[in-house]
């Protein structure tokens, strides 16, 4: 797989590890099952129920469905880490997307299943989004372009501060790419959050909960705050 260092997508939530204060308990009403939001992520089954619950939700269907096909057909891989994991000083972003032309790749590290589903939710939505893709593709033709030149500096994954190294109308692209795709994502994934806590009271003390242990972003995320959250400072006024 061709890997596009730089047209990486995260879900700005952290992913740290264990709290001392357990979360508010909740379990949602899937008809046939009933999920606990709480339950620990061990492996793919928390998948399973992440999909489950997000395939019963009417306003989050679509885009778990189309995600599920793309897995089925295997032009999307998913794979669930856990914190310790990694040995980064730093915390590791929630969710992670990114795009390939032959594979996608979507990397998740929640705590808890009501995390998972979000977050899942929200790189869904960057899988789905062709603007994105095209974008993309076309970023990387001019990078490819770039390096044929000798003129062009490695990206290591998330770096972004290298961007110093590449022309100002490649910056701008990609900037814009970034800020349309997270605009994006952040709308649905607050639309979901929104809907979640209509029909299950009890999800709204959970996610508020992890809010506060800067698990997930519940609230609205105003434009100013996601050019700064992803350091998108050349975007044409
Ligand atoms: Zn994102």
């Amino acid at each position: 797989m061709k890997r596009l260092g730089p047209l990486i997508l995260v879900a700005l939530s952290l992913a740290l590890p264990s709290f001392a204060v357990p979360s508010p308990k909740c379990e949602i009403d899937l008809g046939s099952e009933n999920l606990s939001l709480n339950a620990p992520i061990k492996g793919t089954e928390n998948l399973d129920a992440a999909f489950a619950l997000l395939e019963h939700l009417e306003i989050s269907q679509g885009i778990a469905r189309a995600g599920q096909d793309k897995l089925k057909s295997g032009k999307l891989k998913i794979e669930l880490l856990t914190s310790k994991a990694t040995s980064s000083p730093v915390p590791e972003p929630a969710g992670l997307f990114e795009a390939g032309k032959e594979e996608s790749k979507i990397e998740l590290r929640s705590s808890e299943l009501g995390l998972l589903a979000v977050h899942l939710y929200h790189e869904l939505v960057h899988a789905a989004d062709l603007d994105f893709e095209k974008s993309a593709m076309s970023l990387l033709e001019q990078r490819k372009a770039h390096d044929a030149l000798g003129k062009f500096v490695n990206f290591p994954s998330l770096e972004w501060v290298t961007w110093e190294e590449e022309s100002s109308r490649i910056q701008k692209d990609r900037q814009l790419m970034v800020f349309k795709a997270e605009r994006l994502a952040f709308n649905g994934q607050r639309a979901l959050l929104l809907e979640l806590m209509k029909q299950t009271p009890c999800a709204s003390g959970f996610y508020r909960f992890h809010e506060r242990q800067k698990h997930i972003i519940v609230a609205e995320v105003p434009d100013t705050t996601l050019r700064s959250l992803y350091n998108l400072y050349r975007l044409p006024n």
